[in-house]
């Protein structure tokens, strides 16, 4: 008797607030400048939701690696090591941009590899008139999932987008995010979170000051 796997789409479990998908991974280290940052990608399961919730995977893609990864645990570690190698490698990078400093050698040779290892699975197709990268073969390792992700990021880096790339203005959250806004003024990962916790901020500080005016007048 064969299992029919439903077409599931589980919801969303990250927030995808960086306008690219390389800087929505270098997120995955929440309250990155705090003294306990909070690790996102705790396994394999998580890296792939991640997958699936930025459409690097399909639903079917991750109900495949989903059976597949307890099967082999030894590559799944090996396949964390280099996700979270590749991330803090892109940390480094992007957050050397843009404060115009030169980023860690041992990151660029760590995205390097990555891209190249990227480019030896993807090739160029045609689509609606333009051409695009495609990675046919997404299935066929447990670290295959970051090759979109370091060819994203090899293309953020080349563009003249890479001027826009800010961190979030909160000192606890420093999210990175493409800033696409028309004025290219936007301060915060997101104004649901980051945004209206400042504003609440400054609403209390205005009304204690209000109110200490009020009790020495
Ligand atoms: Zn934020």
């Amino acid at each position: 008797m064969t299992e029919t796997k439903p077409g599931r789409r589980r919801p969303p479990k990250f927030e995808l607030v960086g306008g690219n998908v390389c800087l929505d991974f270098i997120n995955t280290l929440d309250n990155r400048p705090s003294a306990k940052p909070k690790e996102l990608l705790t396994s394999y399961y998580e890296l792939a939701r991640f997958g699936e919730d930025t459409g690097i995977l399909t639903a079917e893609q991750l109900d495949y690696f989903f059976e597949r990864v307890h099967l082999m645990p030894d590559e799944a570690a090996e396949a964390m090591r280099r996700a979270i190698n590749l991330r803090e490698a892109l940390y480094a990078i992007f957050s050397a941009v843009m404060n115009q400093k030169t980023a860690p050698q041992l990151a660029m040779d760590r995205l390097n590899a990555n891209i190249h290892d990227a480019a030896l699975h993807s090739r160029l197709a045609q689509r609606e008139g333009r051409c695009e990268w495609r990675f046919e073969d997404l299935k066929s390792s447990l670290p295959a999932m970051l090759w979109p992700i370091a060819r994203a990021a090899a293309d953020l880096l080349g563009s003249s987008d890479l001027a826009l790339v800010r961190a979030c203005s909160s000192p606890t959250c420093q999210w990175l995010f493409l800033d696409s806004s028309k004025n290219h003024h936007r301060r915060w990962c997101s104004m649901q979170q980051c945004g209206n916790r400042a504003k609440a901020r400054t609403f209390y500080a205005k009304k204690k000051t209000a109110q200490r005016f009020s009790i020495s007048d």
